[in-house]
């Protein structure tokens, strides 16, 4: 409540924030997370907590009055339609030049997101996080992470027979027809589950389209693990539809936090003042990096390091589709939950996911979101005419994106001879590149703050999400930012507390 003293206060629930309130309780510290998203725990009037993909409705997005799709046109029908302005689950935040997607809830991108659960490649690991111990994260902190995180990997016979990962298998011959490694990729979604929702003894969640803006059934998000863990500990509270503004020094120690209540319209009901003794960032690469480039330039944390707001990276994200040949559907019945990539990454700079498309019906579409090695960063900075944090990244800067990108599908286009789709994106638009769905960077590990994420000149604040990260890991990002925040978690508690 208002005027409370806390001796922990988390700001978000997603990755590092669940990480940080399951340790910290463990050791025994009272934790306070602050989420700005619902709590995503109450059925609608459909009896559903969350919407389908095939049909978005007011729980879809995070205050827009338009759904906003990655893919934004089918065949020439725009997909887009007007839905109540509500503190949906998706946020597709715009900064001019780049759509940044982010999950908004008690859980964080763990609600939306393809639960595609990636470790790097270890002889990667050296450009994913340069400062940090590689022994150790794969010896210690990666183990542990995939345990806690509920990873599993689908039955290679069962992936062999269903017809829900047919476009995973004309993904598979095409890759390796023209020579491209091809993997299996671990999920925290629960295959076994899948394999009775295709027996028809369950519910069904990823084999009835259930991803983009929550799954019903089957996938084990954060709500399901760290939360529920730390939930269980009687040490944690969480106060959801409760946004972060203000963090700065309180003149008897510790830091004042303003905090205001939302209602589902995005409307503020109450503004709140708490004392912490410590703070913790977890608000996301985008949602950390914007709350302390405003401190810094507003004068409530002045002394936050010149590298806060650097280093942010897309992780290379790029889309596209290819047309296949009448003789080659992906099939009318697509699970949702993707499983395999396509790794040339040491050779042409691109790890491609070979993505659903579950419409229901037959598209003969091969749908894929690479992940990239680009070298272009942004900064963010303070706009203080607009008053709003901004960033600089260039939409011209994904062309490097896209020709990594082709070093796998131009070269599978002409084995195949086969051509990209054009209708995905926009009307000829080939490349899906205007947005990104994993945010990196913005107060990087030994740039804003030292070895363990402690945010230079401010003892008792610490950045603990995919804000340490500078910008890219090679493969899908939340094992790796997971894992990092159980590695700076432990010596928080034994060096800190
Ligand atoms: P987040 O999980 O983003 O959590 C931050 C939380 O802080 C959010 O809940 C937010 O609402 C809250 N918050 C922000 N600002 C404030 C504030 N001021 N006050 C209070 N609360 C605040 N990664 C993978 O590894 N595999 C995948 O398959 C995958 N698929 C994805 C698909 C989609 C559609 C999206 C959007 C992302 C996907 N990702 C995937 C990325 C992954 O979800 C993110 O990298 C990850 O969630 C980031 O974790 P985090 O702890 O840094 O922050």
């Amino acid at each position: 409540g208002n005027g409370a003293h806390v001796p922990v206060l988390i700001i978000g629930t997603g990755y590092g924030g669940s990480v940080a309130a399951l340790r910290l309780a463990q050791a025994g510290v009272p934790v306070h997370m602050v989420e700005m998203g619902m709590a995503w725990d109450t059925p609608g009037p459909d009896g559903k907590i969350f919407a389908n993909t095939r049909t978005p409705d007011y729980r879809s997005y995070w205050l827009r009055t338009r759904t906003k799709q990655p893919i934004v046109n089918f065949l020439g029908f725009p997909l887009d339609k007007d839905v109540p302005r509500y503190t949906g689950i998706l946020d597709a935040e715009d900064f001019g030049e780049i759509l940044v997607y982010q999950g908004r809830g008690v859980g964080g991108g763990s609600l939306v997101n393809g639960g595609m659960a990636v470790t790097p490649k270890r002889a990667r690991f050296s450009s994913v996080l340069p400062s940090v111990n590689a022994a150790e994260m794969y010896d210690v902190y990666y183990p542990r992470a995939n345990a806690e995180l509920g990873v599993n990997e689908i039955d290679v016979s069962w992936f062999d027979s269903t017809p829900a990962y047919q476009y995973s298998r004309v993904g598979r011959k095409h890759a390796q027809r023209s020579n491209f490694d091809f993997l299996y990729v671990p999920n925290v979604y629960d295959f076994d589950y899948m394999e009775q929702e295709a027996a028809g003894t369950v519910p069904k969640s990823a084999l009835a389209a259930e991803i983009l803006y929550g799954n019903n059934h089957g996938k084990k998000s954060l709500q399901q693990t760290y939360l529920a863990r730390a939930k269980a500990t009687g040490l944690v509270t969480i106060s959801a539809l409760h946004r972060v503004t203000s963090v700065s020094p309180a003149s008897g120690g510790g830091y004042t936090v303003v905090i205001e209540q939302l209602d589902t319209t995005g409307g503020v009901t109450a503004t709140k003042t708490v004392t912490a003794d410590r703070v913790f960032f977890a608000a996301g690469s985008v949602g950390t990096s914007k709350l302390l480039v405003r401190m810094r330039a507003t004068g409530k944390l002045p002394n936050l390091s010149g590298e806060v707001g650097k280093g942010w990276g897309d992780n290379g994200n790029v889309m596209c589709g290819r047309a296949n040949h009448l003789w080659d559907p992906t099939g009318a019945l697509q699970s949702s939950i993707p499983t395999a990539g396509i790794d040339n990454w040491d050779d042409g700079g691109a790890f491609a996911e070979v993505a659903p498309i579950p419409t229901g019906i037959e598209t003969w579409a091969s749908f894929y979101l690479s992940i990239t090695d680009t070298p272009h960063r942004a900064e963010f900075t303070w706009n203080a005419a607009a008053g709003r944090v901004e960033l600089n990244w260039q939409a011209s800067w994904k062309q490097v994106s896209i020709d990594r990108a082709k070093s796998i599908f131009d070269k599978i286009n002409r084995k195949e001879g086969t051509i990209y789709r054009t209708d995905l994106f926009g009307i000829y638009k080939i490349w899906g590149d205007h947005l990104t769905y994993h945010p990196l960077g913005g107060a990087v590990l030994g740039k804003a703050t030292d070895n363990y994420g402690r945010l230079h000149g401010y003892p008792g604040l610490y950045a603990i999400d995919g804000s340490l990260i500078p910008g890219n890991t090679t493969v899908n990002p939340f094992v790796t930012i997971t894992a990092l925040a159980e590695r700076n978690i432990e010596k928080i508690i034994a060096t800190d507390l």
